[in-house]
């Protein structure tokens, strides 16, 4: 139930690691384009998931997923999830589940409005 596991290093290089890979990355070398803040980590687990189809360690996606059609993607964050579910649901009225990383599944219905 902790999400927020600070390390208590202090430094602003963020680094991600990979039990399924038995690897570690520092992102400020990886990644020099992206400003800090987290989008270095979230770029980066899209990348990792790309090439072996699991997410690093910390990073833990929302599933958005439609329960009438195959559509469906997934979010490093939850607010893009939320809006990707809402938009669905909204053009096509179907029923969109969204899978908290954190358990909390939400439900996205047409009748939001
Ligand atoms: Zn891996
Ligand atoms: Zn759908």
């Amino acid at each position: 139930m902790t999400d927020h596991s600070a390390p208590d290093g202090g430094t602003e290089a963020p680094t991600v690691s990979c039990s399924r890979c038995g690897r570690e990355w520092d992102l400020d070398r990886e990644v020099s384009e992206v400003p800090p803040g987290g989008h270095a980590i979230e770029q980066f687990a899209l990348d990792h998931e790309r090439h072996t189809g699991h997410y690093p360690d910390d990073v833990r996606p929302w599933t958005v997923r439609c329960r009438r059609c195959p559509d469906g993607e997934r979010f490093l964050a939850e607010g893009p999830a939320r809006r990707w579910a809402e938009t669905h649901a909204r053009h096509t009225r179907h029923t969109v589940d969204v899978e908290a990383p954190t358990g909390d599944d939400v439900v996205v219905t047409a009748d939001d409005e």
